[in-house]
């Protein structure tokens, strides 16, 4: 038996994108339903960074204080050792906002902060454990998916659809929507290491000879991200585990004394990089947002916030048609335009930071400073660029779509 059921608007997956936009048109009395294939928002790992945009718009949502009293690190100043050389990179303290920060709260808190104040709200419904499997068609028209629950087969009809369902999007495989791969010469390895009193402030990451040793400050453990070249895991399992706690420690020292505790191969866990983007984020009936329109590197950290930004372009030109009925295939190709330029230029730029910083195109000279980072050394006005690219980013969005509360 396939229980079916009829709603506004259902989005498939419950990560930054498909919440923020839940929680978006629920607050404006669109009914909606998100579906999430996973019992809970556990993911390890899937990044932290929440930047200065999205701090902003939980101001403007009025929820930012509350926010602020999740378990989190503010970091005001990005860092990096490259070459051996400490060298500031990024500036937030004077970014046009309230929050001068990058706050790193663990995704599953974020997730969880943002759908229980979604559930607030009475046209919004979050389904856990509902994977979607399939596209319902009238004619070309998208009319709804089929899911697959632990209580049987659901089928849901709605006047759009929205694929929110991240890098590997069933939804936008069933659309037929094509997809542009730009090629991406790093995969990362990420593991866990023990945080200790005295440690380091966190950094960026430390770059060598054109490699790159990522830290990231959890609390109580580091989680730290070794680039290697695309492909090259196998290379480096045939190498040992040995080889790989040497390298560690040849990037940051002060791990010497903990890189033992990566000694089973289980502890290390491989994301394959990818860039790529949707030619078209849509069709009749149905919209992809954040990584099923685009999968981004994780370089810049930035995949949550653009992911978030496009759920608000997506609620501020759609949450007032749909609450009276369906939007039209301009309307949604409105959201594409609006939203596709910064991701090209993000993207754009993901791919220079690969090829020129990250798998050492430039740096032929193992101990000299890049041009671009004496630059950043030097002039500390500089240091507010990268800030503002990473922290804002290429056309903010701010809340106009219409709220009931
Ligand atoms: C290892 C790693 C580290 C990263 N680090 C950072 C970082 O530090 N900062 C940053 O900003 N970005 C980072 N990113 C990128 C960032 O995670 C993504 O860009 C961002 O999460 C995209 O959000 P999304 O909502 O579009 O997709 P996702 O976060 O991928 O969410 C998609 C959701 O859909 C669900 N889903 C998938 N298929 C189905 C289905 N068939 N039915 C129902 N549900 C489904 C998934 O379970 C998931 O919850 C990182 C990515 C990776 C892989």
């Amino acid at each position: 038996m396939t229980e079916k059921v009829q709603t506004r608007c259902v989005i498939a997956g419950g990560g930054p994108a498909g919440i923020m936009a839940g929680y978006l048109l629920a607050r404006a009395g669109v009914p909606v339903i998100v579906l999430e294939k996973h019992a809970d928002f556990f993911r390890d790992f899937r990044g932290d960074t929440i930047h200065p945009s999205t701090l902003e718009l939980m101001y403007e949502l009025g929820l930012l204080d509350e926010f602020l009293k999740q378990p989190h690190q503010e970091v005001r100043e990005l860092r990096a050792v490259v070459n051996g050389q400490a060298v500031p990179i990024a500036d937030f303290t004077k970014l046009p906002t309230h929050c001068k920060f990058i706050a790193f709260m663990p995704q599953w808190d974020f997730l969880n902060f943002l759908s229980t104040h979604a559930r607030a709200f009475p046209s919004f419904q979050l389904l856990m454990q509902c994977e979607v499997v399939d596209l319902t068609f009238d004619q070309q028209r998208v009319t709804g998916v089929r899911a697959k629950t632990p209580r049987g087969d659901l089928e849901i009809r709605a006047d759009l659809i929205i694929g929110a369902d991240g890098r590997h999007s069933i939804i936008q495989a069933c659309a037929g929507l094509q997809r542009q791969e730009f090629g991406v010469a790093i995969d990362v390895l990420w593991m866990r290491l023990s945080k200790k009193q005295g440690d380091p402030q966190q950094t960026l990451g430390f770059f060598q000879g054109g490699t790159l040793f990522v830290l990231l400050d959890r609390g109580d453990y580091w989680q730290c991200g070794f680039v290697i070249p695309k492909g090259g895991f196998d290379d480096i399992k045939a190498r040992g585990l040995q080889q790989l706690q040497h390298d560690i420690i040849s990037f940051a020292g002060f791990l010497r004394d903990r890189a033992a505790e990566l000694d089973d191969w289980s502890k290390i866990k491989l994301l394959t990089v990818q860039i790529n983007r949707l030619r078209d984020w849509w069709r009749d009936g149905l919209l992809c947002i954040g990584d099923s329109a685009h999968a981004m590197s994780p370089a810049g950290g930035v995949g949550i916030n653009l992911a978030i930004q496009d759920a608000v372009a997506t609620a501020n030109l759609l949450a007032a048609k749909l609450r009276s009925g369906p939007v039209s295939m301009d309307d949604l190709r409105k959201v594409q335009a609006r939203r596709e330029w910064p991701t090209r230029l993000i993207q754009a730029m993901q791919v220079f930071i690969h090829r020129r910083v990250v798998t050492g195109q430039t740096s032929q000279h193992k101990d000299s400073l890049p041009l671009v980072v004496r630059l950043l050394k030097w002039f500390p006005v500089l240091r507010q660029l990268p800030a503002r690219f990473i922290g804002i980013g290429p056309r903010r969005e701010h809340f106009r779509s219409p709220s009931t509360v």
